[in-house]
């Protein structure tokens, strides 16, 4: 069985972004980049699948610039067998991501698609669920323990208030939450193994696909600073102050 686990380059998740001066974005000049980490945590969970011998081949998928090379040699030094970029320097939305995974479906075959549940700056957590609709798949969303038995998928799923299990035919998509699992950590002969595995380039064009933005950004906006707290000498005072001037209780 085949899985295909779309990684995404975003702005690391220790960098503090600011906003440009003129509110059309976040500034990412200079910034570190790295995988998305609910990305790893899905290629993880694909490798670990692939040790217990259920998937055969991993392959690992980028839409974006050239850049994302870098992410897709990460995605193999933890395990992938190989990578497709389907590479533009245009902006790409979660709906063109869903496209070409979809067109990439048609074209590898793959009986599972491992996601991340979102993406750590547009914070969308959209596209698996986008996948799953345009290839009329099952989806397992949120996952946080996935088993395989008997060409059937038990995904256990965080929901408010506790967890649900849900039984999937293949194919599917699955999306992967923070409790999945713990990605291994990368080691350097498998960093150097990764540099010879197989990456192939493609563009949007070549599979057919229009990824042309749907949505405008109309204005990005640092969130209000906070103001200062008060210290106040007893618990009278403080339920006064909860009361009449913060208004809560
Ligand atoms: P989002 O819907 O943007 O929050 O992203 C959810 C998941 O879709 C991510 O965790 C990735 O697995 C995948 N994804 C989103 N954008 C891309 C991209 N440009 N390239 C590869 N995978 C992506």
């Amino acid at each position: 069985m085949k899985a295909l686990v779309p990684v995404k380059r975003v702005v690391d998740y220790n960098v503090k972004v600011r906003v440009k001066s003129d509110g059309s974005g976040v500034d990412i000049a200079n910034v570190k980049m790295s995988m998305n980490p609910f990305d790893e945590i899905a290629v993880e969970e694909a490798v670990r699948l692939k040790e217990k011998g259920v998937i055969t081949e991993i392959v690992a998928v980028s839409v974006g610039p050239v850049a994302c090379q870098e992410t897709l040699r990460t995605a193999m030094a933890i395990g992938a067998d190989r990578a497709l970029l389907v590479e533009t320097s245009d902006e790409v939305q979660p709906l063109g991501v869903a496209k070409v995974l979809q067109a990439l479906i048609a074209r590898e075959q793959p009986r599972l698609v491992i996601l991340g549940k979102q993406a750590i700056d547009d914070d969308s957590n959209q596209t698996g669920q986008m996948l799953a609709a345009l290839a009329g798949w099952p989806q397992g969303t949120f996952a946080s323990k996935l088993e395989v038995t008997d060409a059937r998928l038990q995904v256990t799923r965080e929901v408010d208030g506790g967890l649900e299990t849900v039984s999937l035919a293949l194919p599917a998509v699955v999306t992967a939450d923070l409790r999945l699992n713990q990605p291994r950590y990368v080691t350097l002969p498998s960093i150097m193994k990764a540099k010879k595995k197989p990456l192939e380039t493609l563009t949007p064009a070549a599979l057919g696909v229009d990824v042309t933005p749907r949505l405008k950004t109309l204005k990005v906006a640092e969130p209000p600073a906070r103001s200062a707290g008060i210290r106040v000498a007893d618990v009278a005072t403080l339920v006064s102050q909860l009361r009449n001037n913060a208004r809560v209780i």
